[in-house]
């Protein structure tokens, strides 16, 4: 049973689990860093308590500081959000260990899914295409090796990656012992975990993933897809659902086959598996997520399902209590991820003082945002201030929802990707719902950037 969750994260997420908990009338403190002291997940909360400094290797990641704060606030669970300490076994294992629910995979799913290379091979087991790539790699001449097998250009990943991080372009030979250094020691700096392996590069792909949902009684449901191929070096800022890159029956397919395969792996909790589609529509599995995705909203605009709630009654041991044949999907959700950077400088993060502050409301659209007027935005973590989400019965409908609800949304004082976004939305390569992942990194921003100053 779970009667009262720590909240060990911040931001936005920090919000919607707090909103979780009041909905399932379960107790909630945030736990907070000095640089958040004012955050409105603070503030809201009937209970807040202080773990540290700003400098998130002393608060956020610091399992000491979380677990007291857990003890000493009468607490029975801990939810780390996304990011963070929300995929370590480790501190799923200290959580445990300490009496308290971790809301998210036991230690030991963690630990199995915990290599992203690992994952490929014990996945692809169970019936998921993988994009031909290596094992770990041992050192330089077995990467050469390696890499002239799969063919030139391959893509450097860091086992343990995640955000784009360490994740390196090779399109030939000459290149690859400088950007196996670089990757290296971008996955030691990010991680603390330099292993590496390589996949061919897709050229022209579709991100496209799978939710699922499985609890500890075998119980096991999909949530329908999302496509997040609107990125920026290899991040998402646009997300959808459902994707335009699959029919029907396609989308019903790989659905049911990644669910089929990540429960006969042994996985239990709220989970996300990636996948790469070509041109041919065909899908390769390339990594999965064992926490809530910050993108979750836009399925929750469709099946109306609560998923932080599910995810915390799965940790509390309950039954999912629903079926595959209760998730109904209606309509058609598209996330915008609403980040405080310059686009006109080359994405420059920036920090400041939010001056007046505005949410865009009306029929379909939700905010998940953290921001209030007069709330001073810390420089020590991501930028991402909030997502604006809006649902339609159509995509079209969504699209126009969309641009309606970006034009309303007012975040004085700092400089944010609201134009981007409506200019994206303008794209006729969007509307055409044909976005490949490279695509904002191959034409630039700049047109995006240009039309959207208009
Ligand atoms: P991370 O864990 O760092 O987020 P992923 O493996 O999830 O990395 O990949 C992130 C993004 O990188 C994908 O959505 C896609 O845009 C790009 N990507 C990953 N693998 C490939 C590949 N083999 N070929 C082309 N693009 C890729």
């Amino acid at each position: 049973m779970v009667t009262k969750v720590l909240i060990a994260n911040r931001g936005e997420i920090a919000l919607r689990i707090l909103r979780a908990c009041r909905t399932l009338g379960i107790g909630a403190v945030v736990a907070y860093s000095e640089a958040d002291r004012e955050s409105l997940a603070a503030q809201l909360a009937d209970e807040a308590i202080c773990i540290g400094p700003a400098d998130a290797k002393h608060s956020y990641l610091s399992a000491p500081a979380i677990i007291s704060a857990a003890i000493v606030t009468g607490c029975d669970a801990i939810h780390p959000g996304y990011g963070f300490l929300s995929e370590d076994e480790g501190f799923a294992e200290v959580v445990r260990a300490h009496d308290l629910t971790f809301i998210g995979p036991s230690a030991e799913v963690l630990e199995r899914f915990a290599s992203k290379e690992a994952t490929r091979r014990l996945l692809s087991a169970h019936g998921l295409t993988t994009i031909p790539g290596s094992s770990m790699l041992r050192d330089e001449e077995h990467a050469f090796a390696e890499a002239e097998r799969i063919g030139y250009p391959v893509l450097i990943k860091p086992s343990a990656g995640g955000g784009g991080k360490g994740m390196r372009l090779v399109r030939t030979s000459r290149e690859l012992e400088t950007s196996l250094k670089v990757s290296r020691s971008e996955a030691m700096a990010g991680f603390g975990d330099d292993s590496l392996y390589l996949e061919k590069y897709l050229e022209d792909n579709r991100h496209v993933e799978i939710q699922v949902a499985v609890d500890r009684f075998g119980n096991a449901i999909h949530l329908g897809d999302r496509d997040c191929s609107v990125q920026r070096r290899h991040q998402k800022i646009i997300e959808e659902t459902p994707s335009p890159a699959l029919s029907d029956a396609a989308r019903r397919e790989l659905a049911e086959r990644a669910l089929g395969a990540v429960a006969a792996a042994g996985y239990e909790s709220l989970g996300t598996l990636e996948f790469l589609v070509d041109g041919n529509g065909d899908a390769y599995f390339i990594e999965i997520n064992c926490r809530v995705q910050v993108e979750h909203p836009i399925t929750e605009l469709c099946t109306g399902i609560d998923m932080v709630a599910l995810q915390i009654k799965i940790a509390a041991g309950e039954p999912l209590g629903i079926t595959q044949n209760d998730v109904v999907f209606r309509g058609h959700a598209i996330e915008f991820r609403i980040l405080a950077e310059d686009p006109a400088k080359d994405f420059r993060p920036a920090a400041g003082q939010v001056g007046a502050y505005l949410a865009p409301g009306g029929p379909g659209v939700r905010m998940d945002s953290h921001l209030y007027p007069g709330y001073e935005i810390p420089s020590y973590y991501d930028s991402l201030l909030g997502k604006l989400c809006v649902w339609a019965p159509d995509r079209a409908g969504a699209i126009a929802r969309g641009d309606a609800a970006l034009r309303e949304l007012l975040v004085d004082g700092v400089t944010t990707n609201i134009e981007l976004h409506r200019a994206i939305l303008a794209n006729q390569v969007f509307i055409d719902g044909k976005v490949t992942t490279n695509l904002l990194d191959r034409v630039g921003s700049a047109p995006f950037v240009a039309a959207g100053n208009r």
